[in-house]
C-alpha cells in the first residue's frame, strides 16, 4: 500500500498531480441548483472561453465525464448525421479513437493517416478536401498524446478554412499550456478537459463551440446525455446543468484556474512544462535512452521513450521501483512500436523531474545496465 498522504508525482498523460489547494477546494458540498453553484458554473465557463481568446466568438459547453465523453459529445453534436462527413487526421491512438467514435455513431468519415512521428501535410489535406466535396469537417488532435507530437494547428486551420470546411480540434492534452487563440485560428470547436494542463481533477470535459455552429446543431446529437446543444440551451435558460453535475470537480477547476492566473497564465504554464520537458529529455538522453521524437516535433506535454533493446532492461521493474517511491509512470505503450511515456505536465516542477531521473538512473543501474548498456548495439 502506498501512503495516501504521500505526494504522488504523476508523470502520466492524465489525470495528473494537482496542488493541495485544488484538492482542498473540494472539501464542501454544493447544492447543484443553488445560486452559488450556478454562479460558479457561469464563472468557469467564461474563464475557459477567455483562456482561448473565444469570449466573443465561442460558447463553452461543459459535459460530465472524462475527456472522451466531451469528444464524443462534440462530434455527435456538430457533425450532422445527414450531409455531414469528417476527414480525420490520424497520427496516433487519440485520433484513431475519434475515427472509431465517428464509425460507432454513424457519421460519414475518411481518414488521412501519417506515421506516429509525422505531422499531417497541409498540401495533402488541401488535395483531399478538393477531391471530396462531401467533407464538411476536418478533425485534428493538437498534441497527439500517443507520442507527444505537436501537430501544426495553424497550418491545418488555414488549409481547412481555405477549403471552405470546418475544423474541430481535440486539444485535450495541451489546453491551458499550448497557445491557442480562437480570435486568430478559424476553428468551429476546441475540446479539452479539466484534468490535464489546467491541473484540475478528472470528471468534466468541455467544448468551446462557435455560437452559430452550436445554434445550427439542434437535433444532431445521437445521445441525450451527450447532446451539447441541449446542454447549452438548458444552461442558458436556467444556469444549471441538465443532469447531476460534478460539483466538486467544478469547484476544483475554478480554484485551478485561479492558480493558472497566479502562475502568469498559459504562457507561463507552457514555459514551466517546457523546462520540465527539456530537463527530462536531456537527462534521458544522457542515460542512453533513445527518444521517439526529434526536438522540432516534441510538444512540452509528454515524452515517448523507445524501449531499450537490451534484454536486461525490465520496464515492469522500473515502473514498480518508481511507484514505490511516489513517482508514477504510465504502465503501457500506445505507440505502434515498443515504448514508454513520461509526462511533463501537472503540478510538477524541475526538481520533481530531477528526482524522477535520479530514480530512473538507480533503477537502470540495479538492472546491471549503465549508459552504454542502454545504447542500441552498433
Ligand atoms: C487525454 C486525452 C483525451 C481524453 O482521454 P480521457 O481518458 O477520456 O480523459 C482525448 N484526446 C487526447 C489527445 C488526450 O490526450
Amino acid at each position: 500500500m502506498t501512503d495516501p498522504a504521500m505526494r504522488q508525482i504523476l508523470l502520466t498523460p492524465g489525470p495528473l498531480t494537482t496542488s493541495d489547494t485544488v484538492k482542498q477546494a473540494m472539501l464542501a458540498d454544493w447544492g447543484s441548483r443553488s445560486p452559488a453553484f450556478i454562479e460558479m458554473t457561469a464563472r468557469v465557463r467564461a474563464r475557459l472561453a477567455a483562456l482561448a481568446g473565444g469570449t466573443d466568438s465561442h460558447v463553452c459547453v461543459p459535459v460530465q465525464g472524462s475527456g472522451t465523453f466531451a469528444v464524443e459529445a462534440a462530434l455527435g453534436t456538430l457533425v450532422p448525421r445527414d450531409g455531414g462527413k469528417a476527414l480525420v487526421l490520424v497520427n496516433g491512438a487519440y485520433c484513431r479513437r475519434i475515427a472509431r467514435i465517428l464509425a460507432l455513431i454513424g457519421r460519414a468519415h475518411s481518414v488521412y493517416e501519417t506515421a506516429e512521428d509525422t505531422p499531417p501535410d497541409a498540401d495533402e489535406i488541401a488535395r483531399r478536401l478538393a477531391a471530396d466535396p462531401a467533407i464538411t469537417h476536418v478533425v485534428a488532435v493538437h498534441c497527439e498524446t500517443t507520442s507527444g507530437i505537436l501537430n501544426p494547428l495553424a497550418d491545418i486551420a488555414a488549409t481547412v478554412a481555405a477549403g471552405g470546411r470546418r475544423l474541430i480540434v481535440d486539444s485535450m492534452s495541451g489546453f491551458g499550456a499550448l497557445p491557442l487563440d480562437l480570435a486568430a485560428l478559424p476553428c468551429e470547436a476546441v475540446i479539452a478537459s479539466a484534468n490535464k494542463c489546467l491541473e484540475g481533477v478528472p470528471g468534466v470535459g468541455f467544448a468551446l463551440i462557435e455560437k452559430a455552429a452550436l445554434e445550427a446543431a439542434a437535433g444532431n446529437a445521437h445521445a441525450l446525455s451527450l447532446d451539447l446543444h441541449d446542454q447549452w440551451q438548458y444552461m442558458e435558460r436556467t444556469g444549471q446543468w441538465r443532469f447531476t453535475p460534478p460539483c466538486h470537480v467544478i469547484a476544483a477547476l475554478d480554484r485551478a484556474l485561479d492558480e493558472l492566473d497566479e502562475e502568469g497564465g498559459v504562457a507561463a504554464r507552457g514555459a514551466r512544462y517546457q523546462r520540465n520537458c527539456d530537463v527530462l529529455r536531456a537527462g534521458l538522453r544522457e542515460m542512453g535512452f533513445k527518444l521517439f521524437l526529434g526536438d522540432n516535433l516534441q510538444a512540452p506535454i509528454i515524452v515517448t521513450v523507445r524501449m531499450p533493446g537490451d534484454a536486461r532492461f525490465d520496464f515492469d521493474a522500473l515502473y514498480r521501483r518508481l511507484f514505490e517511491r511516489g513517482v508514477v509512470l504510465y504502465p503501457g505503450a500506445v505507440t505502434q512500436e515498443p515504448s514508454f511515456r513520461i509526462g511533463c505536465i501537472g503540478r510538477i516542477f524541475e526538481a520533481d523531474i530531477e528526482r524522477a531521473l535520479g530514480e530512473i538512473g538507480s533503477a537502470v543501474a540495479a538492472m546491471g545496465l549503465n549508459a552504454a548498456g542502454l545504447k542500441p548495439a552498433g
